[in-house]
């Protein structure tokens, strides 16, 4: 199948072609014509399988510009993180300046000063929102929703998980109930299951023919290692693979920061994005370690990345130690082997982690082959 056989504009193929999509993904050829009969869809698709333009294409296709919209946001879409908030929005923009009347989009998110969003508020037709900020933005009567045709939930299940429940409700309780409900996430929770009942209407619901935790372009192994032995154990890892660009998960931001402390003392460049970090500074440390011309080889990060970035070609990931939620580990993995390229994914587990590994893998159909370790010079 083509992108020219999913009814969209002339504008978006030419931008697709320019862009040098050869064809649409799986997902996209299965939820972008619903979306454009105005159907609800809830769609659960793999890590990397292209979902922001799932949605992205249709919407910029569907909405047309409405210069007297004086804050009313035609289309919203939540994000889980600031830095998601910014990937989605500059993917929208680039396609969006394709059109003969651009809309205008904006990203909105927390962790920096409230004020110059403020002011951008006066016509957005797309708003891409972490919760909190929407919020704030909406306390101060920067932003109505109450006209919204479009809703969009990107990494829906943890949009809709606990963590931010009390915002959602808010903030689905100030939604207009006549609107166009989309729902994109790879992995699928109980809670997925119930918001569709609550949330969506006729919705036709795509699973991808490829299961959600398909992860089979990504190599993964694992290390039994003890605690003492990690930080040589990554070290040796990453000069004896020639490791130039490593993504690495660690539990807390205490040991974030002690892994990036450690492997810069070591001499191999590395940058630390978490929670307590200043804004600018995690979006900083992202630019830099995406860009391939930067010397930084690892990026040490917590589960705060392990969602819906996308960093082009990057081909390695390491759990320095495991993610609390089995489905945390499909999600962090899934940084690498994007868009059909390939990837390795490493676990070091020590043997408390042992019986969790088991879980993750259980929980997730998949197995993780674990090697030996290798012998180095310490
Ligand atoms: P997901 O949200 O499913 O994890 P993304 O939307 O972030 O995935 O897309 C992952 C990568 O795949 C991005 O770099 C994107 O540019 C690329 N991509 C998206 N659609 C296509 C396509 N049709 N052909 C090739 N690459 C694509
Ligand atoms: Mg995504």
């Amino acid at each position: 199948m083509k992108f020219t056989d999913l009814s969209l504009s002339a504008a978006l193929i030419k931008e697709l072609e320019r862009q040098n999509y050869q064809q649409p993904t799986a997902v996209q050829q299965a939820t972008i014509p619903p979306i454009l009969e105005g159907k609800d869809v809830m769609a659960i698709a793999r890590t990397g399988s292209g979902k922001t333009l799932a949605y992205a294409l249709p919407l910029l296709q569907h909405l047309k510009i409405d210069p007297l919209s004086n804050r009313e946001v035609q289309a919203l879409i939540m994000v889980p993180t600031r830095e998601l908030a910014v990937q989605v929005s500059e993917v929208i923009i680039t396609f969006s300046k394709a059109l003969k009347n651009p809309l205008i989009t904006r990203a909105v998110y927390g962790g920096v000063s409230i004020n110059p969003q403020m002011m951008q508020m006066n016509r957005v037709d797309i708003l891409v929102a972490t919760p909190g900020r929407l919020l704030e933005l909406m306390d101060k009567n920067a932003v109505k929703i109450a006209k919204t045709k479009i809703l969009v939930l990107d990494e829906a299940d943890k949009m809709l998980s606990l963590g931010f429940k009390v915002e959602m409700d808010q903030i689905l309780h100030r939604l207009p109930t006549k609107k166009q409900s989309l729902l994109f996430s790879a992995t699928l929770s109980d809670s997925v299951e119930k918001i569709k009942a609550d949330l969506l209407h006729d919705a036709v619901v795509v699973e991808s023919t490829i299961a959600e935790s398909d992860v089979s372009l990504i190599k993964q192994i694992g290390y039994r290692v003890t605690a003492e032995k990690k930080g040589v154990l990554l070290r040796h890892l990453i000069e004896s693979n020639d490791m130039q660009q490593v993504l690495i998960f660690c539990s807390s931001t205490y040991q974030a920061e002690h892994v990036n402390d450690k492997l810069n003392s070591n001499g191999i460049k590395s940058k630390a994005i978490h929670g307590k970090k200043a804004q600018s500074t995690r979006q900083g440390h992202l630019n830099d370690f995406k860009d391939p011309d930067n010397e930084v080889r690892c990026l040490v990060t917590t589960d705060l990345l392990a969602r819906g970035i996308d960093i082009e070609f990057l081909p390695y990931v390491i759990n320095y130690e495991l993610p609390r939620s089995p489905k945390d580990y499909i999600h962090r993995i899934g940084r690498t082997g994007r868009a059909e390229n390939p990837g390795t994914a490493i676990t070091l587990v020590t043997p408390e982690e042992a019986h969790h590994l088991r879980v993750i893998q259980k929980k997730n159909n998949i197995k993780i082959w674990m090697e030996d370790l290798p012998e180095w010079n310490s």
